[in-house]
């Protein structure tokens, strides 16, 4: 991601506050705040649609599928997070596959997603874990919720 020159004071520095894609899916809409002004302004970068292919455990490839990702994503995270969220949230899991370039594992890109959602919300995170490791039963729910302790709260609730 890269600054945009401010269209009032014409510095070059600016954080992004969000992003989301477009209605066409076609293109991600910042909203950049000026470090310089302070000012607000929107861009739009195209998407860039060629080049990123996801190579599937059976070896076979396909193109990125930008609504599968969000759905997958909408699925576990549905009632925990909110639309604007996990559009936020597939537009990040994108940019860390782009920013890879080329190829990408499907396990990959279900990595990705579970390091994210482990920031935001834990229900989402054990729904969609439990999609992409397949749990098979409770005790993997549980084996999951331990290791989740142990890495979001450290030495408080671990048995001696
Ligand atoms: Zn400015």
């Amino acid at each position: 991601m890269t600054a945009v020159r401010c269209p009032f004071c014409r510095e070059n520095d600016d954080k992004v506050v969000d992003s989301r894609t477009g209605e066409d899916g076609a293109a991600i809409r910042r909203r950049r705040e000026c470090l310089a002004c302070g000012r607000r302004f929107t861009t739009y970068e195209r998407i860039d649609e060629q080049g990123l292919v996801v190579c599937k455990r059976d070896g076979t490839r396909e193109p990125f599928d930008r609504p599968k990702l969000r759905a997958g994503i909408e699925r576990a995270a549905t009632g925990r997070l909110d639309e604007h969220a996990i559009d936020a949230l597939a537009v990040e899991v994108e940019e860390q596959l782009r920013a890879q370039g080329g190829e990408v594992g499907s396990d990959r890109i279900g990595l990705i997603v579970l390091e994210q959602l482990r920031a935001l919300d834990h229900v989402a995170y054990l729904r969609f874990a439990s999609v992409y490791k397949g749990f098979e039963d409770l005790a993997d729910f549980e084996r999951e919720v331990v290791e989740l302790q142990k890495t979001t709260e450290p030495k408080r609730r671990l048995p001696s």
